[in-house]
């Protein structure tokens, strides 16, 4: 089925003008090894490369696709709003659409600041936190990411872990001092840190669920323990939904967690991106008015942007919102249980010791017999896996037509389209790749 001369020369030539050949650091295969795949077109739960090979797609563009590549309603919104204008600098009916459509879903957003990446999101709560509470610093935990901010980038996880780098160079020591990093769901260590530097700490910045490690969920308590840490010193939560908000239910990760799993917590602020511009560049940060109303022109913490809430990309988010129903969620969660089911099943087949890890919707496999044992639930544990055994894997996956994500410190994201023929196809893989695995 495969012809991978296009894909080579159109690799070789954008490494002669795109610093590695891509726009974004894990596109280029470097953990698994081999050419990226071109892909010149996408619909439902496929995706097609220059060499005109389809596959099953378990990225979704990193999140957005929740509903499927070019699902009709999305795509038509946005020819609609394209004819009408690409950008007016100027205020739009629909970008008040959409705030209201993410109240709607998650009311502690009571006032929404939309941007165009996730980066500028957390950015933006970071720099809201510090001006809100006047001191300097910043926890985040090993493993999480949250764009390539140059605060947050130390023991980040996605690229940065898929490099494996510590951080990124051009990051100052001055900046750097400014972050403490924490092992994920170690509630001691942060009470340890505010018992230690608690007056000048300003925020706790986490994943709701992270997921750029591969899949660590939080541990029952975890996300309410930080609320209840940081409140009682007089600093922030603020809660990263890029990946997960309107993705693993209609109210994000807090929404699961707080209906489903019964916890009880509201962070000061979120942060969403992804699913929320449905393939376009749309995040925001929301949070209680008198937060947010510290914001530019309100307030003295500035924030800006020539393209923020961008007419034809609010357009995609409002859209994709709109159709993204309890049906929808209903159908990935039902796909993600059967699929993960079926990876693991496939592995043990082969003798190949792991665990599937999911948070809602969202899953990845984690390798070895620690993991197999007792689960992973840090940074540390997984850098500690068996991660060796995912470059055969993915690449037996990609030859069978099925392209996860090009690196193990990644979520697999799966679509409402994706239907019994996707799914099918990806069953019929799995047994080859287990064998790769195990190999
Ligand atoms: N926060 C989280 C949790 C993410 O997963 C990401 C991207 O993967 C970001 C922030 C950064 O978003 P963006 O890539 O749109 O800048």
């Amino acid at each position: 089925m495969h012809d991978d001369a296009a894909n080579h020369s159109a690799f070789e030539r954008a490494q002669g003008v795109l610093p590695g050949g891509v726009n974004s650091p894990v596109r280029a295969y470097r953990s698994v090894g081999g050419d990226p795949r071109f892909i010149a077109s996408a619909a439902g739960p496929y995706i097609t490369d220059v060499a005109g090979n389809e596959y099953v797609d378990l990225v979704c563009s990193w999140g957005p696709a929740l509903l499927g590549h070019a699902h009709p309603a999305v795509v038509a919104a946005v020819q609609e709003a394209a004819a009408r204008g690409l950008s007016f600098g100027a205020p739009t009916v629909g970008e008040v659409e959409l705030a209201e459509e993410i109240r709607r879903r998650v009311p502690a957003a009571e006032r929404v600041r939309l941007v165009s990446t996730g980066t500028e999101a957390t950015m933006t709560a970071v720099r809201l936190a510090r001006g809100a509470t006047g001191r300097p610093l910043i926890i985040k935990f090993a493993g999480c990411y949250h764009g390539h901010v140059d605060s947050l980038l130390a023991e980040a996880g996605s690229g940065v872990a898929t490099q494996a780098l510590p951080g990124s160079a051009g990051v100052t020591e001055a900046t750097a001092s400014e972050t403490l990093v924490l092992p994920y769901n170690d509630l001691g260590a942060v009470e340890a840190a505010f018992a230690e530097r608690g007056a000048d700490i300003a925020a706790v910045i986490t994943e709701a669920a992270p997921a750029n490690m591969g899949i660590v969920p939080p541990a029952p308590g975890f996300n309410a323990g930080l609320r209840r840490i940081t409140a009682a010193h007089g600093a922030l939560l603020i809660l990263d939904e890029v990946l997960t908000g309107f993705r693993v239910s209609a109210s994000g990760w807090w929404g699961y967690e707080t209906s489903v799993l019964g916890a009880s917590f509201t962070p000061d602020l979120f942060t969403f991106g992804k699913v929320v511009g449905g393939g376009m560049p749309v995040a925001a940060i929301g949070g209680p008015a008198a937060l947010m109303d510290q914001l530019a022109p309100l307030g003295p913490v500035y924030q800006a942007g020539t393209l923020s809430g961008n007419p034809v990309a609010v357009a995609a988010g409002l859209a994709t919102l709109r159709a993204a129903d309890a049906a929808v969620y209903a159908k990935v969660d039902a796909t993600a249980t059967h699929l993960g089911a079926a990876v693991s099943e496939a592995l043990s087949a082969e003798g190949v010791a792991h665990r599937v890890q999911y948070s809602g919707s969202l899953f990845s496999v984690m390798f070895g017999e620690e993991a197999a044992a007792s689960g992973v639930h840090t940074y540390a544990q997984v850098q500690a896996s068996d991660t060796f055994r995912y470059p055969p894997f993915f690449h037996a996956m990609l030859d069978a037509g099925v392209n996860l994500p090009p690196s193990v410190y990644e979520a697999w994201f799966l679509s409402a389209a994706h239907d019994d023929v996707a799914v099918g196809r990806i069953l019929e893989a799995l047994p080859g790749a287990a064998r790769a695995a195990a190999a």
